[in-house]
């Protein structure tokens, strides 16, 4: 079927815990897309959600087979790009850095700080060069309607943070987790980027809610694996809560920069 005839503006990268649309108000259409970069996760599913045309894809793959360094980044973003998406609310599970981020909680993260080593960053790998300003990350105004639908869901969200994104797929060492504390970074992860990089290069407007599942090793408070389990399950059922009732807010028309990313990015 012609890609054109799809058309969804808005698209959903649900990871850790988010793995299906099963909750869309509509049948699903599966879709394969061929990239430059190989193929995406997953088929991208296209259904909706309170009238509007949402495409989701899993992060991880189906059964959640692919480990955070190996997702194929570029080709997940190629993907919802050439399906008419224009704007991203990622989904994903971080480990927290402070005492007042608890474990359920969500964050709306501002900043990130790059701790990864061997990913494929950029759509501009020779031939046309750009660079894109990261000054601000994350759609400003996708981080609002966010963070006050979550607010009006009595959701607990906290509307700033730095997310950390490491390498993985091991976890931090004491020593590490102690540092990136001192960096003043919030919550930890190992997807954000370059997702949100390669977002912007392709001049879709980005957001995540990062759902908190359980403290970093900085905090010595073991954890049980059921624990974490448990909190994944009630963050899933919150974040299909907040997606069901953000997604019919945001307009078609975009007020924020990010539709001209390119714009004095290109050498
Ligand atoms: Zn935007």
């Amino acid at each position: 079927m012609s890609l054109k005839k799809v058309e969804a503006y808005i698209g959903i990268i649900g990871g850790s815990g988010l793995y299906d649309p099963d909750w869309f108000e509509t049948e699903i259409e599966e879709i394969k897309v061929y990239t430059p970069y190989g193929l995406p996760s997953d088929f991208i599913k296209v259904g909706s959600i309170g009238g509007v045309k949402v495409a989701f894809l899993a992060r991880h793959g189906p059964r959640h087979s692919i480990p955070p360094h190996k997702v194929n980044y570029r080709a997940n973003i190629w993907a919802l790009k050439e399906i008419g998406v224009k704007r991203i609310i990622s989904v994903s599970a971080v480990g927290s850095l402070r005492e007042d981020y608890k474990p359920g909680d969500f964050v709306c993260p501002d900043q990130f700080v790059d701790m990864t080593k061997s990913r494929a960053y950029t759509f501009y790998d020779g031939g046309v060069v750009a660079h894109v300003s990261m000054a601000d990350p994350f759609c400003p105004e996708l981080r609002e309607i966010v963070v006050k639908t979550a607010r009006d869901l009595n959701i607990k969200m906290h509307d700033k943070g730095t997310y950390i994104c490491i390498e993985g797929p091991r976890f931090s060492t004491r020593a590490e987790s102690r540092l990136w504390r001192q960096w003043h970074c919030d919550i930890i992860g190992m997807t954000l980027v370059p997702e949100v990089n390669l977002a912007r290069e392709a001049e879709i407007c980005y957001v995540t809610i990062a759902m908190v599942t359980d403290y970093d090793v900085w905090a010595e408070k073991p954890v049980t694996a059921e624990e974490v389990v448990r909190v994944m399950k009630e963050n899933t059922e919150k974040a299909k809560k907040l997606l069901k009732a953000l997604i019919p807010r945001i307009p078609l028309e975009r007020k924020c920069p990010c539709g001209e990313a390119l714009k004095t990015a290109l050498l």
